[in-house]
């Protein structure tokens, strides 16, 4: 039987290096079918390098969006450099935890078996609605139970997961959902309960600018929705620290 030579197969990198890195990166995560949606981290999908280049394609967007807002970017020396202030803005700082690894985290064997209830915050949350890009400013309070098998990890670090689930595009329910996975995961505790209380700013801009735009969310697990007493002195205490 005849075959023909197998024709030569080009390494799926090498093709992919003549596309732009937005379109590199999404080739990526499709082939590897990960989902990546605004809230999404997709850090393990950017190779050395490609932050610079979506920084630099993220720019250009940014400025044909400026002169789709007919605003004369050319004489105007206020608006001159706006495109590359916002795509630096978005991947390096607001929307940075969809680029960035998880911060490294040193989990410490609970030795002392602590099994006292411990509360965490209030830790600033410095995020954006997914809806309009918007910002979202709040609190996040913290309650672990935890038992002898659980990790314990450093106080300011509960702060860096929280930054790093926050710095995305999202909704205020799945956000506290995800930082309860996060933690539930690496602390493994008997009890976790998170509460999130945050301003909406999308509510005071536009919209019916509603000026009471505070939305409150908590996620309860474990030994906190068993327990009354125990989800009532988090709550209690929680108050207190406000
Ligand atoms: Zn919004």
């Amino acid at each position: 039987m005849h075959r023909d030579p197998p024709t030569p197969i080009l390494r799926p990198e090498e093709e992919l290096s003549r596309l732009g890195a937005s379109e590199r990166i999404r080739y990526r995560l499709v082939g590897a079918n990960c989902r990546y949606h605004a809230n999404d981290n997709i850090a393990e999908f950017i190779r050395e390098g490609e932050m610079e280049e979506l920084k630099a394609e993220v720019a250009a967007k940014m400025q044909e969006v400026l002169r789709a807002l007919v605003i004369d970017t050319d004489s105007d020396h206020n608006t001159n450099e706006t495109a590359k202030r916002v795509a630096k803005m978005f991947l390096t700082e607001v929307f940075r935890g969809r680029y960035v690894p998880m911060p490294s985290v040193t989990e410490f064997p609970n030795v002392s078996r602590l099994n006292e209830l411990m509360i965490v915050g209030p830790i600033t949350v410095r995020s954006a609605c997914s809806h309009h890009l918007c910002p979202i400013m709040g609190k996040v309070w913290i309650g672990i139970l935890p038992n002898e098998h659980s990790n314990l990890i450093g106080l300011s670090k509960y702060a860096r997961i929280c930054e790093w689930i926050m710095t995305r595009p999202q909704i205020q329910e799945e956000a506290v959902m995800m930082l309860a996975n996060e933690l539930q995961e690496r602390v493994k505790p008997d009890g976790l309960a998170i509460v999130m209380e945050a301003d909406h700013f999308c509510m005071h801009w536009r919209g019916v600018k509603d000026d009471e735009s505070m939305m409150t969310n908590s996620v309860m697990r474990g030994a906190f929705l068993k327990d009354a007493n125990l989800r009532r002195e988090f709550l209690s205490l929680l108050s207190k620290k406000t």
